[in-house]
C-alpha cells in the first residue's frame, strides 16, 4: 500500500492518511470485527476440530467448498440464500427467524446451538492469515474509546448495569471475551456470565490491541459530508480540540464504504410540554441538589427506563409514566425471573400498577414506586417542579418530582451523507434512523448502492452475536473488487483534484 500508517488509537496524523480503500464509519463492534477481516484474517468452514456442524443439511452445503474462504461461500446474496434457505425448516436446530439468515448463518458457525450449549458450543470456523487478501482501511468513530455505544453513555444511567446478553454473546472472533476475561482476572470466565457494562467496554476497547488491528481504529472522530466522487467518496474528517491536541480537520479519498454507525447515538428528545424541567436555570448544581430527595420521574416502558430506574439509589422516590398494552407488551416481559431478576422485578411493579388502574380496590403496598400505565404529562409548572398527570382513568394527579428522565429510544442517523447518497441508500428527508429504516433493502442486499454496504445494528440486527454475518460478506465483496490498485486509485483522485484546481488531497 502507498500509504503511511496511521500510529496511535486516538490521533491521525493527517499527512499519512490521504487516500485508503475502505472508510468504516462507527467503532462499535460491528466496525471492529470488519476490521479484523480487512486485516487479512480469513473464515474458513471447519468440519475436523470438532466435527461437521450439527446441522446435517448445512454441513453438506458447506462441504461443496471444501476449503475455500466463506468469503467465497458468501460471495453473493443468491449465493447466501442458498445456503440459508432450509433453516425455517430445519429439524436439528432452532434457527432465529428475525435475524437475516446471513447473520444466522454465522452465529450458528461461531457458537452452534448457543441458546442451548451456553459455554458449550465449539466454533466451526477456522481462522487464517492471509497478507494478500488486505485491504488498506480506517475505522472511525466517534465514541472515545473503540466499542461504539458500549464506550457512550447519553442516558446516564449506571456502568454497572449487567447486560441482557452472556459474554459469548458479546464476543468477537480475534479474541474472545473469555480470553479477556482471563487476562484481566487470572481465571477462567464462569458460564452463563452476563458482563457489567463497563466490563464490555473495558473489553471492546481493548481489542483493537490484543487483536492486532488497533493501526487502523481511531476514536474521536466523526466522519461527514460524504460525497460520491469520480472514482469512490470523499470523507470529511472532524476530530474535536481537546485540552492536550488541536482540532483537526480533513479529507480522506476511499473506493468503498461502510455504514457502521449504528441505531443508538441519539436520545428521542422530550416533547415541548417537558421544557420547563430541561431548562438549565431549574436544573443548577444547587437545584439539583436541593430536589435530590423529590421523586425520579421515569417515561418509557423499555430496557432503558428500567435501566434508570435500577440506577437510582434505593431510598429514590421514582414516578414512573409507561404504555401499557396487552397486544405489544413491554420488551421487559421476556425476561425470566431467574435469568434478569432486576428487570422481571420492573416489569412485575409496572403489571401491578396496570391491574391497580383498572380495579382499584387491589391492594397495593407502600413503596417509593409509582406506576402509571398509558398516562401522560399535561401541564409543567414554570419552574419544572410540579406536573399535572392525566391517568388512562381520566383522573388527574398532581405531583412534585425533582428530575426528569425520558426514555422512548434512541436512534441513529445518517446526516452524515450528503443527500444524494442519502437517498441513493433508502433514506429520505429525514436523517434519522431505526431497526427498520433500512431493513427492505439490506434484505435484498446488504450492498445498498454501489460500494456501500450496512453492518450492524443499522441493519435491524441490534445484537452482537448478529453482527458478523454481514461483516463478512461486505469484507468478501470488498476483496473481490480489486479491479483499480490502490496507488492507481491515489493518481486518479490527484489528478482529478488537480483539474479542480485544488492539487492537493488532504484538506
Ligand atoms: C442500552 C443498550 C444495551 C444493549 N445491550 C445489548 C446486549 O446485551 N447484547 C447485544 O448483543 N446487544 C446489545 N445492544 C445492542 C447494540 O446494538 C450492540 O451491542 C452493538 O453495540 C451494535 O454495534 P454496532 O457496531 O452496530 O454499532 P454501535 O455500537 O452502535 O456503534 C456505532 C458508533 O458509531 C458512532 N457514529 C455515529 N455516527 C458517526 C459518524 N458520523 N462518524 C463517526 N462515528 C459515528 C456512534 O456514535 C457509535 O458510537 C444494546 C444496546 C443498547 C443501546
Amino acid at each position: 500500500m502507498a500509504l503511511g500508517r496511521p500510529t496511535s488509537s486516538n490521533h491521525i496524523p493527517s499527512e499519512d492518511v490521504k487516500c485508503v480503500d475502505t472508510v468504516i464509519v462507527g467503532n462499535g463492534p460491528s466496525a471492529l470485527f470488519l476490521s479484523y477481516l480487512l486485516h487479512g484474517n480469513i473464515p474458513t468452514y471447519d468440519s475436523a476440530t470438532h466435527g461437521p456442524h450439527p446441522d446435517p443439511v448445512l454441513h453438506s452445503k458447506l462441504s461443496r467448498y471444501g476449503n475455500r474462504p466463506l468469503f467465497d461461500v458468501t460471495e453473493s446474496a443468491r449465493a447466501c440464500e442458498a445456503l440459508t434457505e432450509h433453516f425455517h425448516a430445519a429439524t436439528h436446530m432452532s434457527y432465529s427467524n428475525q435475524a437475516l439468515p446471513l447473520n444466522v448463518l454465522l452465529d450458528t458457525l461461531v457458537q452452534p446451538g448457543a441458546d442451548t450449549e451456553i459455554g458449550g458450543a465449539k466454533s466451526r470456523l477456522k481462522w487464517s492469515f492471509d497478507e494478500r487478501r488486505r485491504i488498506g482501511h480506517v475505522v472511525l468513530g466517534s465514541a472515545k474509546e473503540a466499542g461504539g455505544q458500549w464506550a457512550e453513555d447519553p442516558v446516564n444511567t449506571s456502568w454497572d448495569i449487567e447486560t441482557l446478553s452472556y459474554s459469548e454473546m458479546l464476543s468477537l472472533p480475534g479474541y474472545s471475551f473469555r480470553e479477556h476475561y482471563r487476562r484481566r482476572h487470572g481465571k477462567a470466565m464462569p458460564h452463563l456470565n452476563r458482563p457489567t457494562r463497563r466490563e464490555v467496554a473495558n473489553y471492546y476497547s481493548s481489542y483493537p490491541r490484543a487483536a492486532g488491528i488497533s493501526s487502523e481504529v481511531f476514536s474521536s472522530v466523526y466522519a461527514h459530508r460524504i460525497n460520491r466522487t469520480q472514482f469512490g467518496f470523499s470523507v470529511r474528517v472532524y476530530r474535536k480540540p481537546t485540552s492536550s491536541r488541536p482540532q483537526c480537520e480533513y479529507t480522506i479519498h476511499c473506493k468503498h464504504l461502510v455504514l457502521a454507525n449504528g441505531i443508538f447515538t441519539n436520545v428521542i428528545p422530550p416533547p415541548p410540554i417537558f421544557l420547563p424541567l430541561l431548562n438549565p436555570e431549574n436544573n443548577s448544581l444547587g437545584q439539583q441538589q436541593r430536589f435530590k430527595t423529590l421523586p425520579l420521574l421515569v417515561v418509557g416502558s423499555g430496557f432503558t427506563a428500567a435501566d434508570v430506574i435500577i440506577s437510582a439509589q434505593p431510598n429514590q422516590k421514582i414516578i414512573h409514566i409507561f404504555k401499557w398494552n396487552t397486544t405489544r407488551p413491554s420488551p421487559l416481559k421476556g425476561c425470566h425471573p431467574l435469568a434478569y431478576p432486576e428487570y422481571a422485578s420492573i416489569y412485575r411493579r409496572m403489571k401491578q400498577s396496570a391491574a391497580d388502574s383498572t380495579s382499584p380496590t387491589s391492594p397495593t403496598t407502600p413503596s417509593n414506586y409509582e406506576g402509571f400505565p398509558n398516562a401522560q404529562v399535561i401541564a409543567v409548572s414554570g419552574d419544572g417542579r410540579v406536573i399535572k398527570i392525566l391517568t388512562a382513568d381520566g383522573d388527574v394527579l398532581e405531583r412534585t418530582i425533582g428530575t426528569l428522565k425520558y426514555c422512548v429510544g434512541r436512534r441513529g442517523s445518517l446526516e452524515y451523507l450528503s443527500a444524494e447518497l442519502r437517498k441513493a441508500v433508502g433514506v429520505l428527508d429525514a436523517a434519522w434512523v431505526s431497526a427498520d429504516t433500512l431493513r427492505r433493502r439490506v434484505e435484498a442486499d446488504l450492498e445498498v448502492t454501489k460500494n456501500v454496504w450496512v453492518v450492524g445494528s443499522l441493519t435491524g440486527d441490534s445484537l452482537v452475536r448478529y453482527a458478523l454475518g454481514g461483516c463478512v460478506y461486505a469484507a468478501g465483496r470488498i476483496m473481490a473488487d480489486r479491479e483499480i490498485p490502490e496507488d492507481e486509485l491515489i493518481i486518479q483522485e490527484a489528478a482529478a483534484a488537480g483539474r479542480r484546481g485544488s492539487g492537493c488531497l488532504v484538506s
